[in-house]
C-alpha cells in the first residue's frame, strides 16, 4: 500500500455510526427479518445488544452468556422490567436470563435457540475453546440461523496505532480468507450454509480491503424441533445463572385479569356517562344539544347501532345504571383481550359489580349529578 495513501486514511477512519453499533444493527435487522422467538447472544459483555433486542416484539426468550460475571452484572439492571411494563403489560412474553459460563461447555439452558449470535467473540477464545466451539453452537445448540462476527485483519493498516492486534485480549485476527474457510469447513461439518457480509465499509479506492467487521450468517440446512433436540441431548447444566427477569404479559392471567377488569369499567363508564347525557339532555331540551363533543357523538352512532342490531341497550332502573356485558364485549379492546365471552365472564367474576343475573355492569347513580 502506498505510505502517503494510507497516511491519508489512517488520519479519517472513523465509522459513523461507530462500528460496535453497527454490528448491533446488523443483529437487530436481522431479527427483524427472520423475526426469532429465541436468542441466545454468547460473550454478551455488558449486556447492551441484549438490552437492544428486547425492544423486538417477535423475541420471548432472550439469554446471555459470558466467561466474565463481572461484565455482565455492570448494567444488567438494564435488562430489568420498569414501572411502566406493569402498568401496561405487553401482550408478548419475555423473559431474559444470563448466564455465567464459556461457550467452550455445553449446557441445556442453551438448547431450542431460533437464533445464536457470537459478536466479536471467536477473537477472544483459547484456541483449546475455539476448537470445542462449533461442537457446542452448531453440533449441540443447533439454532436455525448463528451470527458470527469478527475483525477483518486486512483492514488493521488503515488504523494507525494498531500494532498486532485492535484489543489486547484478542488472540487472533483472521484475514477474509481465513476466516471464511473456517467458517466454510464449519459450515459443512455442521450441514449448515454460510453468507459472508460485514460492517464498517473501508474507503473509496480501499475497497479490496473488505469490511473492518467481517460477518459470517449460517443457516441450518435440516429442520428440527424444540423438543426433539431437548430429549435427546442430556447434559448436566454447568453455567451459572446469574440474573433471571420474567416481563409482565397478558399471557399471565394475573396481569390479563387487571388489564380486563380496567377496560370493562373503562367501557362501562363511558357509556354509562353516554347515557346520562342523553337523559339530560331530552330533559333539557334539544337547544342543549351542540354542547356534545364530536367523539361523543362518534361513539353514540356505534352504540346506536349496537342497540338497534343486537338489542344490547344500557338502561336505568330506579338508582342503578345497567351496562349490558354483551355490549362491552362488543368494544374491539375488551373482545381482543378476552377472546371469548365466556372468559370475560370468568375474569370479572367478583371483581366488578353486576346485575343480580350477571349479565351487567351495575352503576349506582343516587349521589351523581347532586349538583342539580
Ligand atoms: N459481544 C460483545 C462484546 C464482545 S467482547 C459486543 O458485541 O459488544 C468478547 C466477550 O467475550 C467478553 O465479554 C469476554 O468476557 C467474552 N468471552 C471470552 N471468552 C469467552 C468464553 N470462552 N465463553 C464466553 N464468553 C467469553
Amino acid at each position: 500500500m502506498d505510505k502517503n495513501f494510507k497516511e491519508e486514511f489512517t488520519q479519517i477512519i472513523k465509522f459513523q455510526p461507530p462500528l460496535y453499533k453497527q454490528r448491533h444493527q446488523f443483529v437487530k435487522d436481522l431479527v427483524e427479518k427472520y423475526k426469532p422467538k429465541k436468542v441466545a447472544d454468547l460473550g454478551c459483555a455488558d449486556c447492551s445488544l441484549l438490552w437492544m433486542l428486547k425492544f423486538c416484539s417477535c423475541i420471548e426468550v432472550l439469554a446471555g452468556l459470558d466467561i466474565c460475571e463481572n461484565v455482565m452484572k455492570e448494567k444488567m439492571h438494564m435488562l430489568s422490567p420498569l414501572p411502566v411494563d406493569y402498568l401496561q403489560p405487553s401482550e408478548r412474553s419475555l423473559t431474559i436470563t444470563l448466564h455465567h459460563g464459556s461457550v467452550a461447555y455445553k449446557d441445556p439452558c442453551m438448547l431450542g435457540f431460533d437464533l445464536v449470535t457470537c459478536i466479536e467473540l471467536i477473537e477472544h477464545l483459547e484456541e483449546s475453546e475455539l476448537k470445542k466451539f462449533p461442537e457446542v453452537v452448531f453440533g449441540f445448540m443447533a439454532p436455525s440461523i448463528v451470527v458470527i462476527s469478527t475483525p477483518n485483519s486486512e483492514f488493521n493498516p488503515l488504523f494507525p496505532r494498531v500494532m498486532l492486534h485492535r484489543h489486547p485480549d484478542h488472540k487472533f485476527e483472521w484475514s477474509q480468507a481465513q476466516f471464511q474457510s473456517w467458517a466454510l469447513e464449519t459450515a459443512r461439518c455442521y450441514n449448515y450454509s454460510v453468507e459472508f457480509t460485514g460492517v464498517g465499509h473501508p474507503p473509496t479506492g480501499m475497497e479490496k480491503v473488505g469490511f473492518c467487521t467481517q460477518i459470517g450468517v449460517f443457516m441450518r440446512k435440516y429442520p428440527q424441533t424444540g423438543e426433539s433436540v431437548q430429549s435427546e441431548k442430556p447434559t448436566e447444566a454447568v453455567y451459572k445463572t446469574v440474573f433471571k427477569a420474567v416481563y409482565p404479559s397478558l399471557k399471565d392471567e394475573k396481569y390479563l385479569q387487571n388489564a380486563v377488569i380496567s377496560e370493562v369499567i373503562f367501557t362501562a363508564q363511558i357509556i354509562k356517562h353516554r347515557l346520562m347525557s342523553k337523559r339530560k339532555e331530552c330533559s333539557d331540551g334539544p337547544e342543549r344539544k351542540s354542547k356534545f363533543q364530536p367523539s361523543m357523538d362518534c361513539f353514540s352512532d356505534y352504540l346506536g347501532k349496537l342497540v338497534v342490531e343486537k338489542n344490547m341497550e344500557p338502561f336505568v332502573s330506579g338508582n342503578e345504571v345497567y351496562i349490558p356485558l354483551a355490549t362491552i364485549f362488543s368494544f374491539p379492546k375488551v373482545n381482543r383481550l378476552c377472546g371469548t365471552f365466556e372468559k370475560l365472564c370468568k375474569l370479572i367474576a367478583g371483581k366488578v359489580t353486576l346485575s343480580s343475573d350477571g349479565s351487567a355492569v351495575m352503576f349506582n347513580i343516587e349521589y351523581e349529578n347532586e349538583e342539580n
